[in-house]
């Protein structure tokens, strides 16, 4: 008898062949049916549904949950990790976030999308389209993992002065062939011009920009979300943005996605937004969904899995 894979989220028709040809695959349509699936299950395949306590307690068999994204916040971890349940990612896009992270640092600096957006209103270009220097500039990359230390690599050809903080990194520690040096958070935020966040959404990291933050940055800064939008307190940004406690933010993520038309968040001047869109390329997207697979394919041959994010 097959083995039963339950698949949440989109894969392509192509990936999900491969799936069927040596296992069962059922692809739960909601919360209800996804209960149900993963009663007797023992592998999830999973993007961003939200796999959470409950229905971890419900589940009698599973051992692996192989996710087809970086973030892990859809899973409890922990309880996870009380049942034996290993979770695994697919973090193979750092070069495709770092890109959009630039892009994001240039349009908040250079108000690009000001520019576009009076052109398009007939004028050619005003006041409030002139930007800030790039050059020379404080950058803090908040979270110093894979992707930001991707963002440091490629934001060094900017010219910028690059910090960063991260709980593994020593103070005045210069890291790197990227010159990064290594600061507290709280010193960090208070000297940058530009701040990158590249974290994982975590309890901790949870609201870690809050009003208390906006409030230590320098009226002129611009913020850069490319982690998760939760790790922004939403409503302190928007507040900020509209006092001018600082500049500018031009984020990738957002709390509460997809954003709904009426958020309030769309309506913000000195706020771009692009919808998540970090890993969005047909090569990135196709190697996460590989690699996610092959750890399905890999547990089920007793072999051992990639990027582990739990220890049991
Ligand atoms: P990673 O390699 O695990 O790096 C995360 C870094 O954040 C680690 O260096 C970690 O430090 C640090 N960190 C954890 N808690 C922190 C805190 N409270 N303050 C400061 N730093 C903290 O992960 P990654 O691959 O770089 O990805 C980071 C996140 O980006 C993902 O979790 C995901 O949410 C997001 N992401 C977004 C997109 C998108 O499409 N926009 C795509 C992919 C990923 P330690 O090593 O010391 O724990």
């Amino acid at each position: 008898m097959k083995k039963k894979v339950v698949v949440t989220g989109e894969f392509t028709n192509k990936k999900i062949k491969n799936l069927e040809e040596r296992f069962l695959v059922v692809k739960p349509k909601d919360r209800d049916s996804l209960e149900k699936e993963i009663l007797e299950a023992e592998v999830v395949l999973s993007r961003h549904t939200t796999i959470d306590k409950a229905l971890i307690n419900k589940s009698k068999n599973l051992k692996l949950i192989s996710l087809a994204t970086t973030g892990y916040d859809s899973i409890d971890i922990e309880e996870c990790t009380k049942h034996n349940i290993q979770v695994c990612n697919s973090p193979q896009l750092d070069e495709e976030v770092g890109d959009i992270a630039i892009f994001h640092i240039i349009n908040a600096m250079r108000k690009c999308n000001k520019a576009n957006q009076q052109l398009r209103k007939g004028q050619w270009y005003d006041n409030e389209s002139v930007g800030m220097e790039i050059n020379h500039k404080n950058l803090l990359i908040v979270g110093y993992g894979r992707i930001g230390k991707t963002i440091a690599r490629k934001a060094r050809v900017l010219g910028v002065n690059l910090f960063a903080t991260s709980p593994h990194l020593i103070e005045d520690d210069v890291k790197d062939d990227y010159i990064v040096k290594a600061v507290k958070f709280k010193v960090g935020i208070k000297l940058a011009d530009i701040v990158v966040l590249a974290v994982p959404l975590t309890k901790k990291t949870f609201h870690m920009i809050d009003e208390n933050t906006f409030h230590q940055m320098k009226n002129s800064s611009v913020l850069v979300n490319i982690s998760r939008g939760e790790v922004v307190d939403s409503k302190a940004l928007i507040k900020a943005l509209n006092e001018g406690e600082i500049n500018y933010a031009s984020v990738d993520v957002f709390e509460n996605e997809p954003l709904k038309e009426n958020n309030e968040a769309l309506f913000v001047k000195n706020l771009y937004l692009t919808p998540h869109i970090g890993s969005f390329t047909f090569a990135t997207r196709d190697r996460m969904q590989q690699n996610a697979i092959e750890n399905v394919f890999d547990y089920f041959e007793g072999k051992d899995v990639r990027f582990k994010i739990n220890k049991i």
